[in-house]
């Protein structure tokens, strides 16, 4: 238990009608019974956990604020500590002034992410799930929201939990094994072993692969429109975006800068850029915004290829086909609504994710929300499935996959017990770095750092 008592203000700066200052720490009550004083019944060292009560907060001069106070008493508040929520009136300059008070009689600045921390030294939550709070508060889309709260309940902890037990077991019959030196190791027993492994393996595996999912979730992907011009690229766009950001025109090549938007479409948000037409062109400017397009079509994380489906395919057309073969993307067949010209097998041969829409009325976006779901590998994704949320996480895990192999080769080639369990017990050690269980000073901070005053 930290001993110093801790505040800060816990609502985002600005002008929110409510406003909140935290204090935390053994001092706590004796703090909000400083600056805050009930209109009746209890003071604040004598309410119970758990309530509230409506009264003033004050200094010397007299009232600043209505205020209502909130009690929580050790160990069941977030922090584990005792701790006393005041909520004033929102606005920078009040929370400021009550802030201040509660420093003045004797709290100390919460340093950034100093309450989750304290939780996590109380043992209230693990450091996923401390890591897991942040990205409750970042979330941008449903799915990236439920995948984080569902972390911090504990769905990731509860899944390495599971690994670690199975690791434990594996080191424990080496350990009898060892004990009896004598005796070789059964052959039978060797392969058991083996194949216990293996098996743990996978699980790890399965959870290093929803790395990239969850960071799909989490940062969205980059997305380019590609296409020649007039296809519609920018309708589109204005379709994904809910606003008319890009010039429409019937003027063949008029997009020429990059136009970067963040859309959310079903469970992905796209940083979608709409690029210059791609064509061949003597206009200098328009030249520059077809580079532009070239670089961002290789770097993207996913194509929308656009295609205008009331004119055959054309030269520039099969360029982009042959562009997106064997890449993430979607070819959008643009002008559903006006009769069909386009040879629509050529384009589905290049990229099975083909779909018929119209930007122009809105026809068949549904069915595009599930084809980008379906190219960027999120399609019946459960978000709530234990995921690796963080660079942190993933690099543990591939530590203790490693020690994995090495234990595997070990026992392959017949090395000794002591080799084998020593891999194992590194296997381990990686996994309750993960949790926070054996995280080092460094690697508690390096979390924290990461979290904003007042979490
Ligand atoms: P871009 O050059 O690819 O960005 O194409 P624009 O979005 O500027 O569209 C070019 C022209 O096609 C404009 O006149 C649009 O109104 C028209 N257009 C775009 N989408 C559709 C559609 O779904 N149906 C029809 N009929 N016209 C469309």
């Amino acid at each position: 238990m930290e001993n110093s008592t801790i505040a800060a203000i816990s609502t985002p700066f600005g002008q929110g009608g409510i406003g909140i200052v935290r204090v935390s720490g053994p001092d706590a009550f004796q703090v909000a019974e400083a600056v805050f004083r009930p209109f009746g019944g209890k003071s604040a060292e004598e309410m119970e956990g758990y309530t509230a009560a409506l009264g003033r907060v004050f200094d010397e001069q007299g009232d600043l604020d209505d205020c209502i106070l909130t009690v929580f008493r050790a160990p069941r508040s977030y922090t584990g500590e005792n701790v006393a929520e005041l909520s004033c009136h929102g606005g920078s300059y009040n929370l400021q002034r009550v802030l201040r008070l509660c420093l003045e009689k004797g709290a100390a600045p919460a340093q950034p992410g100093e309450f989750t921390r304290r939780a996590f030294l109380n043992g209230k939550l693990d450091l996923t799930q401390a890591e897991a709070v942040m990205d409750v508060i970042a979330a941008q889309s449903d799915a990236a929201l439920r995948g984080a709260l569902s972390m911090r309940d504990g769905a990731l902890t509860k899944a390495i939990q599971a690994l670690c037990g199975e690791l434990l077991e594996q080191a424990s019959h080496l350990a009898a094994w060892a004990d009896y030196p004598e005796e070789e190791i059964e052959e039978v027993e060797t392969q058991a072993l083996s194949v216990a492994l293996s098996t743990t393996q996978k699980k790890i595996d399965r959870l290093l692969a929803s790395f990239d999912k969850g960071k799909i979730l989490r940062e969205g992907i980059s997305a380019v429109l590609a296409g020649k011009p007039n296809v519609g690229k920018s309708t589109l766009m204005n379709l994904l975006a809910g606003a008319r950001r890009s010039i429409v025109t019937a003027i063949p090549g008029t997009t020429r800068d990059v136009v970067e938007e963040t859309v959310r479409v079903g469970k992905v948000i796209l940083r979608l850029a709409d690029t210059a037409g791609l064509r061949s062109t003597n206009d200098p400017v328009e030249a520059v915004g077809v580079e532009l397009a070239r670089d961002r079509l290789e770097e993207s994380g996913l194509i929308l290829a656009v295609f205008d489906s009331s004119v055959p395919l054309e030269q520039e057309d099969l360029l982009l086909l042959e562009q997106c073969r064997s890449r993430p993307a979607v070819a959008v067949v643009n002008k559903s609504d006006l009769p069909s010209k386009l040879e629509l097998e050529k384009v589905r041969e290049a990229i099975p994710l083909t779909v018929m829409v119209s930007a122009a009325t809105g026809t068949g976006a549904a069915a595009l929300e599930q084809a980008i779901e379906r190219a960027v590998g999120i399609a019946g994704l459960d978000a709530a499935a234990p995921m690796l949320f963080s660079e942190r996480q993933r690099s543990c895990i591939s530590k203790a996959r490693e020690q994995l192999e090495q234990a595997t080769e070990a026992l392959a080639f017949g090395m000794t017990l002591d080799a084998i369990s020593v891999c194992l017990d590194c296997a381990l050690d990686s996994l309750l770095v993960l949790t926070g269980q054996k995280a080092t000073e460094q690697v508690v901070e390096q979390v924290f750092a990461r979290f904003c005053v007042g979490k």
